[in-house]
């Protein structure tokens, strides 16, 4: 069908604020095939005039590719106006075929299904070790997977992904610079110390944290993505408050230890996402350094940080253990080193992750099943 070619014309074009094409973006409405006459509308909001032009001539070139002689309207809408829908008296002559799902909430990340955050109490419970190794997992199972390093006050992705030095790339996206995330084993990573030293991310403050978390999701040209997790500062603060402000999070994966202080703040960090108003789903808690066993004698747990806190915290937030993860040498090195214990072939560490990874794709499913997207948190001062 010539509807369907269009669509694929209009695939290639990008959308000049995501990076990515104006289907996946959501930009394209409302198209309609009349003779040789073919219009949408077009979600234009804050686009300067000659990037507008620049789409429409684009737009012609694409369809007259499939459709040569095509006369091309491109109708220049904003996510206002097409939500007021067509005037009155044009709602007849609108035999719309294409009615692709609207996304006028404003998600700037249209192309990712899943954005999960991983977020802990305490520093030092291994939370970035935990997202690390399921962002690889996950994608292991076969599904797009990113990771965007939140954690800007010690950002150890570039570290645990043998990164360190590297610096993203530019595209220019219509005349506006974006940043390209790093690959690495398979999947994409962005964090702040792709750009400074972590001694300097320090120094980095409130406004400052919602800014460069602003950034690394608007101005990051980001693949579609299946899975994109974000590794959290611990506790509560700026960046946690940023990202419900920026995005619909799907869920939240909780870590902690054992232990009874760690688990006090990790209430407090994921009674933040359950707040009235925010109400993130909490997809279930990851219980790690459970136990130590040693190699000659594999069967007997040391419980160094006591035992049973994971529990406690996921019947706080109405939730289940996800998995126990014991404290294992080769973890710690495969952090320091740059190769994620999960991609040790014959190592007992992989078949943790890998559970871990099924089971939170299986409460993500769920979760989606059960409930729509999570709403943007509105902060009115
Ligand atoms: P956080 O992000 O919570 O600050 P990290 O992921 O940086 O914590 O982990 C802290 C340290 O503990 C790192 O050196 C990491 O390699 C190590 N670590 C994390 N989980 C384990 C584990 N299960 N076994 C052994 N070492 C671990």
């Amino acid at each position: 069908m010539i509807e369907n070619k269009i669509l694929e014309a209009l695939k290639k074009i990008l959308d000049p604020l995501t990076g990515v094409d104006l289907i996946t973006a959501k930009k394209v409405h409302n198209i309609e095939v009349n003779g040789d006459n073919v219009s949408f509308d077009l979600i234009v909001n804050d686009l300067e005039p000659m990037i507008k032009g620049e789409l429409n001539m684009k737009a012609i070139e694409e369809i007259q590719k499939v459709f040569p002689g095509a006369n091309v309207n491109v109708n220049m809408v904003t996510k206002e106006s097409l939500a007021r829908g067509p005037k009155k008296e044009e709602k007849e002559e609108y035999k719309t075929f294409v009615q692709p799902l609207i996304d006028l909430s404003g998600n700037p990340l249209p192309q990712v299904k899943n954005v999960i955050a991983i977020a802990s109490g305490k520093g030092g419970v291994g939370k970035s070790t935990v997202a690390i190794n399921l962002a690889l997992a996950l994608k292991e199972m076969g599904y797009k997977v990113g990771i965007l390093d939140g954690d800007m006050y010690g950002p150890s992705i570039p570290t645990m992904l043998n990164l360190v030095g590297e610096r993203p790339g530019l595209k220019k996206v219509y005349g506006i610079d974006k940043l390209l995330p790093i690959e690495a084993y398979g999947i994409h990573a962005m964090s702040i110390g792709f750009f400074v030293n972590p001694e300097q991310a320090v120094v980095l403050r409130g406004p400052k944290l919602d800014g460069v978390m602003k950034q690394f999701v608007k101005d990051v040209v980001w693949p579609d993505l299946d899975f994109m997790l974000i590794d959290l500062p611990p506790g509560t603060g700026d960046v946690q408050l940023s990202l419900v402000q920026l995005l619909s999070v799907t869920g939240v994966v909780m870590v902690t230890t054992p232990q009874q202080v760690a688990l006090d703040d990790a209430v407090k960090a994921m009674n933040m996402f359950m707040m009235n108003n925010v109400e993130v789903p909490i997809l279930g808690v990851v219980e790690n350094m459970s136990w130590f066993s040693c190699a000659e004698a594999p069967e007997k747990k040391f419980y160094l940080f006591g035992k049973g806190g994971g529990k406690v915290l996921a019947d706080k937030g109405g939730t289940e253990v996800l998995a126990q993860i014991p404290i294992i040498e080769s973890i710690r090195e495969g952090g320091d080193s740059g190769k994620p214990g999960v991609l040790l072939e014959d190592s007992p560490v992989r078949q943790y992750y890998l559970e871990l990874a099924a089971a939170v794709d299986k409460q993500t499913q769920l979760r989606n099943e059960v409930s729509g997207p999570t709403k943007v948190v509105k902060i009115t001062t």
